[in-house]
C-alpha cells in the first residue's frame, strides 16, 4: 500500500529524529528532502553519549514502548558496529534495582542482574544495552537515506509552510520553539567531557544519592565520554571549564584511573525537553498533512525509531 504514495515528503531538522524519520519514510516509497538548518555534526543528536535507556522523556509509558521497538533496531545494527556505530556494551545502572525494569524491560533485556558489593558502591543493575556512537551513526544514517533515495539539504525554515510538499514532518527538536511556535520546548543543558579511554570497557551510570548529581562514563573506540550535567532553561553553548573539572572529578570518584587521563574535547548540548513528546499530526489550512515529532529530551536517541515508526503511520493516510 505504501509505495502506491510515491508523493513527496519533506522532514525538517536533520538531528537523529529527522534522520530516522527520513529513513524509514524513504525505505516505505516516499521521495523524501531533509531540511537541516545545521550539518548534522552540529546537532544535539552529535552530543549525545548516547546510550539506549528512556531518561528524561515524557510520557514515560509511550516514551519505554518507543525504546523497545528501537531497541530490536539497535541490536541488529549492532552485528556490524564499524558501519553503524552501534554496540551493545555491558555496564552498571547506579541506584537502580530490578523492581525498576520489571514489567517493561525484564523480559527484553538478558543478563540483568544485581551489582553485588565490590562491583558498584551503591544499590546498582547490571545490564547489556546499545551504546551508540553518534559519529558514526549519524553519517551512517544519511548515507542509509541517501542509498533509499532521500536527499539532505542544508536549510533553515521560517514558517513550516514554506516546504511546498503535500506532507511535513517537523523534527526540529529545541528549533520547534521558534518554529510552530511553541514555548513548551525549553533547553536541558548537557554538558561532558570527552576523554582517552584509560582501558575502561563498561559503562556506569551513578547519582550521588545526597546532591543528586549525576556522574556517568560511556566507553567507545578510543575515548571515554564523561558526564554529565542537566540545567533546566539554561541556554549557554559554552562548555564551562568549573563545570567540566567537577564532571572529571565526579567520575574519578568512581574510577580513579579516569583522573589522568588526557581530555580531548568539552561538549555541551541542549536536550530539546517537553512535557511529552510531541507526536501527531494536524492539517495545514490549505489541506496538507503537518506531522509533529519533537521534544524527546534526554532520550531522542533511545526512542529514534520507535518514534520515527509512527511519524511515518501518521504521515501515511
Ligand atoms: C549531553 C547530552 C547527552 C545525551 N545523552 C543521551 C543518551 O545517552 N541517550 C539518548 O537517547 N539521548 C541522549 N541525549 C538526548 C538526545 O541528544 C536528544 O534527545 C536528541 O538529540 C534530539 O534529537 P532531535 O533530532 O530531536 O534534535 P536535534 O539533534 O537538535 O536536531 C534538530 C534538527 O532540527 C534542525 N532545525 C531546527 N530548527 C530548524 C529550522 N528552523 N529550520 C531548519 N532546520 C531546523 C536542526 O538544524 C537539527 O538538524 C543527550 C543529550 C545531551 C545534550
Amino acid at each position: 500500500m505504501e509505495t502506491e504514495l510515491g508523493d513527496e515528503v519533506v522532514v525538517v531538522g536533520g538531528g537523529v529524529i529527522g534522520l530516522t524519520t527520513a529513513v524509514v519514510l524513504a525505505e516505505r516509497g516516499r521521495r523524501v528532502r531533509v531540511w537541516t538548518r545545521e550539518p548534522v555534526e552540529r546537532t544535539t543528536s552529535a552530543v549525545a553519549g548516547a546510550l539506549w535507556w528512556p531518561y528524561r522523556i515524557e510520557p514515560v509509558a509511550l516514551a519505554r514502548e518507543w525504546a523497545l521497538r528501537s531497541l530490536d533496531v539497535y541490536e541488529e545494527l549492532a552485528a556490524r558496529p564499524e558501519g553503524t556505530g552501534v554496540r551493545v556494551v555491558e555496564g552498571v545502572l547506579g541506584e537502580t534495582g530490578l523492581d525498576e525494569v520489571d514489567g517493561w524491560a525484564t523480559a527484553r533485556l538478558p543478563g540483568l542482574r544485581a551489582a553485588r558489593a565490590g562491583e558498584y558502591g551503591g544499590s546498582g543493575l547490571w545490564a547489556r544495552l546499545p551504546l551508540i556512537d553518534m559519529s558514526t551513526h549519524l553519517p551512517w544514517l544519511r548515507e542509509r537515506l541517501t542509498a533509499a533515495g532521500g536527499v539532505v539539504e542544508t536549510r533553515a525554515v521560517a514558517d513550516l509552510a514554506e516546504a511546498g510538499a503535500p506532507v511535513v514532518v517537523n523534527c526540529t527538536g529545541l528549533g520547534a520553539r521558534e518554529l510552530v511556535p511553541d514555548a513548551s520546548v525549553r533547553p536541558v543543558r548537557g554538558q561532558l567531557v570527552v576523554v582517552e579511554n584509560p582501558g575502561i570497557d563498561t559503562w556506569l551510570v551513578s547519582t550521588d544519592p545526597a546532591s543528586g548529581e549525576m556522574a556517568y562514563f560511556f566507553p567507545h573506540p578510543g575515548r571515554l565520554v564523561l558526564g554529565g550535567t542537566a540545567e533546566e532553561d539554561a541556554w549557554s553553548a559554552e562548555p564551562d571549564p568549573a563545570v567540566a573539572e567537577a564532571i572529571v572529578r565526579r567520575c574519578a570518584a568512581l574510577r580513579p584511573e579516569i583522573a589522568g587521563a588526557r581530555v580531548l574535547e568539552h561538549r555541551v548540548g541542549l536536550r530539546p525537553a517537553r512535557d511529552a513528546v510531541r507526536l501527531e499530526r494536524e492539517r495545514l489550512p490549505d489541506g496538507r498533512l503537518l506531522v509533529h515529532n519533537y521534544g524527546h529530551g534526554g532520550a531522542g536517541v533511545t526512542v529514534a525509531w520507535g518514534c520515527a515508526r509512527e511519524a511515518a503511520r501518521l504521515a501515511t493516510g
